[in-house]
C-alpha cells in the first residue's frame, strides 16, 4: 500500500475513540421503538396486544439472527428486542459502536422491509425509529437474570394492560376510570377483576402475550447424518429454574475462548 501515501488529513482518525468491549463477558443489546405509544395508536394497532406487530418484531429479529450467526439468543416483547451474543464472539472485534449500530440497523430496516408481510391493509405512515444500547454482563448469573427481569416486565405490563383494556373495552370505563380503579391493585386483584367481571383466565391468555419471545438456535438432526441448524421461536416462562435446568446447554460456548495476551515465557520470569 506504499504507492498511496498517507494525506496530511489522516492524522483525524486517531480521533476516533476505543470502544471495544471487555473480554468474557455477555453482551447484550436492547433496542426499543421510539414513541410506539404514538406509532401504535397511527397504525391502528389491537389493544393491549396487536399480534402482527409482535409478529413483525419477531420476524425483524429473525432477520438479525439469521444475518448475525454470533448472536446467541433474543428476546422480545411490546416494542423491545434483547439480542445476547456468543460470550467469546469477535465480532468487529467487540467493537461496541460497530455491534450496536449494524444490528439496530439491520433491525430497523427489517422492520420497515417486511412490514407488508404482516401488516397487509395497513400503511406505514413513516419511518420508526429503534434506540438501541449496549450491556456486559459479568457472570452468566447475572445474565438469566437480565432474561427474567425482561419477561418479568412482560408479566407486569401484560396483565395491566390486559385489564385496563377489558375495563375499557367492555367495562365501559373511561381510561381515566379504569386508571383509577386499578391504581394500588395488585397482581391477585387484576386475575380477579378479570375472572369474575369478564369471565377470563388470564392464565389461558396466549402465551406469546404474557411471556414474550425468546429465539433460539437449535440443531436438529435430520434423516442422514446430516445435522441443520435453525432458529425457532419458544414463549417459555424463564422466571422458573427448570427452564435453566432444561436449558443447560443454552449458556455453554463451546468455540474456543480468546486468547488475549501471551502467555509468559519461560525467558520471561
Ligand atoms: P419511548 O420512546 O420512551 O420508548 P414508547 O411510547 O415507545 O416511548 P414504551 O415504554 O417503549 O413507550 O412502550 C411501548 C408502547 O408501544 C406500549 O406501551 C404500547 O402502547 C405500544 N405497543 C408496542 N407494541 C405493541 C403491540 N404489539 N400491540 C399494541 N401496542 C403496542
Ligand atoms: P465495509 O462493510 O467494510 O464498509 P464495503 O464494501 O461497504 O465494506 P466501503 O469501504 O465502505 O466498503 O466502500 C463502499 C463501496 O460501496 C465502494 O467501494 C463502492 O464499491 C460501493 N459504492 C457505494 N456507494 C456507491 C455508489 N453510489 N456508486 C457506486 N458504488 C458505490
Ligand atoms: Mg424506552
Ligand atoms: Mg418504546
Ligand atoms: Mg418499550
Ligand atoms: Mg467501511
Ligand atoms: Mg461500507
Amino acid at each position: 500500500n506504499s504507492i498511496m501515501a498517507k494525506s496530511s488529513f489522516e492524522y483525524v482518525k486517531n480521533f476516533e475513540l476505543d470502544d471495544k468491549l471487555i473480554p468474557n463477558t455477555w453482551i447484550v443489546v436492547r433496542l426499543d421503538g421510539k414513541c410506539f405509544h404514538k406509532f401504535s395508536d397511527d397504525h391502528s394497532f389491537a389493544k393491549p396486544n396487536d399480534l402482527r406487530g409482535l409478529k413483525l418484531m419477531n420476524f425483524a429479529a429473525y432477520s438479525v439472527m439469521k444475518d448475525i450467526n454470533d448472536v446467541l439468543m433474543a428476546f422480545g416483547q411490546s416494542d423491545e428486542y434483547s439480542f445476547v451474543f456468543k460470550k467469546n464472539t469477535n465480532l468487529y472485534k467487540r467493537r461496541a459502536s460497530k455491534l450496536l449500530t449494524t444490528l439496530n440497523s439491520k433491525f430497523s430496516a427489517s422492520y420497515v422491509y417486511y412490514w407488508n408481510k404482516y401488516f397487509t391493509d395497513e400503511k406505514l405512515q413513516y419511518p420508526p425509529t429503534f434506540d438501541g444500547r449496549v450491556i456486559m454482563y459479568p457472570s452468566d448469573q447475572n445474565l438469566i437474570d437480565y432474561m427474567k427481569w425482561r419477561q418479568a416486565d412482560v408479566h407486569i405490563n401484560n396483565l395491566y394492560n390486559t385489564t385496563f383494556w377489558n375495563l375499557v373495552l367492555k367495562g365501559n370505563l373511561s381510561p381515566m376510570e379504569a386508571e383509577k380503579r386499578l391504581c394500588g391493585t395488585v397482581s391477585a386483584d387484576k386475575n380477579e377483576i378479570l375472572y369474575s367481571e369478564f369471565n377470563i383466565n388470564y392464565n389461558n391468555e396466549p402465551a406469546i402475550f404474557r411471556r414474550g419471545t425468546l429465539l433460539l438456535r437449535k440443531v436438529l438432526q435430520m434423516d442422514s447424518q446430516e445435522t441443520a441448524s435453525i432458529i425457532t421461536d419458544v414463549h417459555d416462562d424463564m422466571l422458573k429454574d427448570k427452564f435453566w435446568k432444561d436449558n443447560s446447554t443454552l449458556l455453554l460456548d463451546k468455540s474456543k475462548p480468546l486468547v488475549f495476551v501471551e502467555a509468559p515465557t519461560t525467558d520471561m520470569v
